[in-house]
């Protein structure tokens, strides 16, 4: 579903590029608004979703697919956690769908999907990898966090702007984006949360249209 954000990014209190095969990890804060726009179109933003207080409670598509009965996001969906909150609610999308069904890209998938010789080649989970890692020298000492994050806390993730058809016979497809210049997705944080993103480096599928591109990164405080 169609539809568009009243939020100015002059009055965004975070506002950041990510760049293309690069990986992003911030806290929201419960009521910000956390805004995630293509800036060349599509770039496909892999993105984990943890409860700050608790790693152990994080994303889950299953969930979310069940509690809305839909296998795409767009707005009005509610990102469900695997304890059942709601870690965050999209409040506005202008590219009109998102895909949690394809997952991420792996040195692993790589090779079975593409060839072996594709194994070297930098793949989201790595991003995912790296950016846990990293947050666990960034949360020592922090007002609130989890326990330290490993390669085994990296599970369900959004595919944001991805365009992942399901077919009426169940196939599943990875298709030229849907996504486009400008083209963003909005969501209000329903708790305190911890998000990562691989803004993903994948060159064989069309995710990304073969070209990773930057990705741009908003918050706002619930006030603005
Ligand atoms: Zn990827």
């Amino acid at each position: 579903m169609l539809t568009q954000s009243a939020l100015d990014p002059a009055r965004a209190v975070y506002d950041q590029i990510v760049p293309a095969g690069e990986p992003w990890m911030r806290e929201i804060l419960k009521g910000q608004y956390f805004r995630i726009l293509d800036l060349e179109g599509n770039q496909a933003a892999d993105t984990l979703f943890y409860n700050a207080h608790d790693y152990d409670d994080r994303y889950s598509a299953q969930d979310t697919i069940r509690e809305q009965a839909n296998i795409y996001l767009t707005t009005g969906t509610k990102l469900m956690s695997s304890k059942g909150n709601v870690l965050l609610t999209i409040v506005a999308d202008t590219c009109g769908r998102h895909d949690t069904l394809g997952g991420a890209c792996a040195t692993e998938s790589n090779m079975v999907r593409y060839a072996i010789d594709k194994r070297h080649m930098h793949a989201c989970r790595q991003s995912f990898v790296k950016a846990v890692l990293d947050w666990n020298h960034v949360r020592v000492g922090r007002r609130f966090s989890g326990a330290a994050l490993d390669k085994r806390d990296i599970t369900h993730n959004i595919n944001f702007f991805m365009n992942v058809p399901v077919t009426p016979d169940g196939k599943l497809t990875f298709e030229d984006g849907v996504s486009a210049p400008g083209k963003y997705v909005e969501m209000r944080a329903e708790m305190d949360v911890l998000a990562v993103i691989s803004n993903c480096p994948q060159l064989n599928n069309p995710c990304n249209a073969y070209n990773p591109t930057p990705v741009r990164v908003l918050i706002w405080d619930p006030t603005s």
